[in-house]
C-alpha cells in the first residue's frame, strides 16, 4: 500500500536521528523558554538548554509525568496564549482525574496526518468507507479517527460508539470497508452481528480494523479476524501525545510504527529511571518534537513496551515498539508475583472452550490467589455433553502452570459479563471501593 508520505516514512534511521537531534534540542529551549514548570525542573538539576546539544545528552532532562499535567488543571502547561489554542481535549480518566490537553493550528495539523499515515499504514485508501466507531468528544479517540481518514480522502461515516443495531445496518447498507473502535467492541459487533442472524463473512465488506485505545493479545486479535473477517490492526495512543496516531502497525503486523519524525521514544527501567537499549522491555518515555500548545518532555507513558529499529518488510525504518502489554500501574502483585492482565488473557484465550470476556477480581481476602471469572464459548457451552466442571479446571490450571499461582475460575454462561462499548474494564479490584 502506498505510504501517505513516503519522504518521511521512507527515511532511514540515521536521518531519522539527525531530525529528531535538530528537533529535540529546538524543543528543549522552546519548553524552557515558554513554560515555567520546565524551567523551574532545569533549575533544579543545575542545568539549562545549553547542556543539551545532542541525542547522548537527552537523560539529563527532567521526566514529565501525569501529574504534572493534573497540578496545572485547566489549561496544562500551555506554552502559547490561550488565544491560540483551537482545541481542547481531555482524557477518559481511566486512572484519575482528567488530564486536559490543548492543540494549536499547527498541532491539529501534524495529529491529523499522523493518522492519515496510520491509516496508510494499515492498509486503507482514499476509496475506504471508514466507519468510527469510537466516542466523540472530549476523548481524542472519535475526533482523531475521524479527521485523520478525511484527510487520507476516505469517506467517513462518524457512528459514534453504541447503538449497536443501527451500527451494523449501516456497516451492511454502506458496505463499510475499515472499521475504528476499541477491540472489545469489535468483539461485542462480531457476537452481535450473529446474535442478528448476520453472517459478517458474507454480508459485511469489512478490510481493515483500526483497534486501539487498550490493550489486546495476539488471540483476541485472531477471534476479532477471524469473525468479522478483517485485518485487525493495532494502533496506539494518549491523549496527552495528541491522542491515537501515535504508533501504528503496517500490515505485517509485526509490531508498531512509531513516527520518529514526531516522537522521541525511549524505554527506561520504572524504578530507576535508567535508559534502557533498544530491546529491553521498559517504560515507554516519549519527547515530543514539534507541539507547541503543550510542550512535553521526557513523558512517562507508564506503558510497558520494547522498542525495536530494525527496517520492517514495508520500507518504513521509524522505530517500532512492540505491543503494549499493560501499563506499569496495571501490574498486579498476587501472592508476591507481578502478573499483567494481558497475561491472564493470553492463558484463558489459549484454552480451548473459553470466550473472550473475563474479569480479574482482585480483592483482600484474594492477595495469595488470582480470581477469574470468565465466559465458555457458546460452541463449548452448548456442545452435548459439556462439562463445567472440568474445563474450570483446566483453566485453573493452565493458569497455575503459566503464572505460578494458584487460581479461582469461575466459569460463565456465554453474555453473562458485562459489554462495554469503549474501554473494556478487565480488572475489578474491590480493595479501592
Ligand atoms: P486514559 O489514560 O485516561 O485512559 P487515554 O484515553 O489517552 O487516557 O488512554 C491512553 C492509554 O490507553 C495509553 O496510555 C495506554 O495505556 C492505553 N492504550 C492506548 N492504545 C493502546 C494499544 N494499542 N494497546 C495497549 N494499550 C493502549
Ligand atoms: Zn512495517
Amino acid at each position: 500500500m502506498p505510504m501517505y508520505n513516503p519522504k518521511i516514512e521512507s527515511m532511514k534511521a540515521d536521518e531519522i536521528r539527525k531530525l529528531q537531534e535538530e528537533r529535540m534540542v529546538k524543543m528543549v529551549r522552546y519548553a524552557y523558554e515558554r513554560v515555567p514548570m520546565y524551567k523551574k525542573r532545569f533549575q533544579e538539576k543545575g542545568i539549562g538548554p545549553d547542556d543539551i546539544k545532542s541525542l547522548e545528552d537527552v537523560h539529563k532532562v527532567p521526566f514529565t509525568l501525569k501529574n504534572d499535567l493534573r497540578d496545572h488543571y485547566p489549561y496544562g502547561i500551555l506554552a502559547v496564549p490561550v488565544t491560540e489554542v483551537v482545541r481542547f481535549h481531555a482524557s477518559s480518566g481511566t486512572t484519575g482525574t482528567p488530564t486536559v490537553v490543548s492543540y494549536t493550528k499547527h498541532d491539529m495539523d501534524v495529529w491529523t496526518n499522523n493518522m492519515a499515515r496510520a491509516y496508510a499504514c494499515a492498509g486503507a485508501t482514499p476509496n475506504d468507507i471508514v466507519q468510527n466507531a469510537y466516542g466523540y468528544g472530549l476523548f481524542t479517540g472519535g475526533l482523531g479517527f475521524h479527521y485523520g481518514a478525511e484527510r487520507l480522502g476516505c469517506a467517513v461515516v462518524p457512528t459514534a460508539t453504541g447503538n449497536t443495531k443501527r451500527q451494523l445496518q449501516m456497516m451492511k447498507d454502506f458496505q463499510t470497508t475499515v472499521l475504528c473502535c476499541t477491540p472489545s467492541y469489535a468483539t461485542f459487533l462480531g457476537e452481535a452481528a450473529k446474535k442478528a442472524g448476520m453472517d459478517p463473512l458474507k454480508d459485511l465488506s469489512l478490510k481493515v480494523g483500526m483497534f486501539g485505545a487498550e490493550p489486546w493479545s495476539n488471540e483476541q486479535r485472531k477471534h476479532i479476524q477471524d469473525t468479522l473477517g478483517l485485518r485487525a490492526i493495532d494502533n496506539y495512543g494518549m491523549s496527552e501525545l495528541y491522542g491515537p496516531g501515535v504508533a501504528v502497525e503496517c500490515e505485517h503486523q509485526n509490531g508498531l510504527h512509531i513516527w520518529g519524525d514526531e516522537f522521541y521514544v525511549e524505554t527506561i527501567d520504572p524504578d530507576t529511571g535508567e535508559v534502557l537499549e533498544p530491546g529491553k522491555k521498559g517504560e515507554m518515555v516519549i519527547t515530543m518534537l514539534t507541539r507547541e500548545a503543550m510542550p512535553l518532555l521526557r513523558y512517562r507513558t507508564k506503558d510497558i513496551c520494547v522498542i525495536n529499529w530494525e527496517e520492517c518488510e514495508c520500507g518504513r525504518s521509524h522505530p517500532k515498539i512492540m505491543r503494549i502489554t499493560g501499563r506499569s500501574d496495571d501490574m498486579l502483585i498476587i501472592g508476591g508475583v507481578n502478573v499483567f492482565p494481558s497475561q491472564i488473557e493470553s492463558v484463558l484465550l489459549d484454552t480451548p472452550g473459553i470466550g473472550d470476556q473475563y474479569q480479574i477480581i482482585v480483592d483482600r481476602a484474594l492477595l495469595d490467589s488470582l480470581y477469574v471469572k470468565v465466559e465458555v464459548a457458546p460452541e463449548a457451552w452448548n456442545a452435548p455433553g459439556f462439562n463445567k466442571d472440568a474445563l474450570a479446571k483446566k483453566v485453573g490450571e493452565n493458569l497455575t502452570a503459566v503464572l505460578t499461582l494458584r487460581a479461582k475460575v469461575e466459569l460463565m454462561e456465554p453474555g453473562a459479563l458485562p459489554r462495554t462499548e469503549g474501554k473494556a474494564k478487565r480488572v475489578i479490584d474491590l480493595r479501592k471501593e
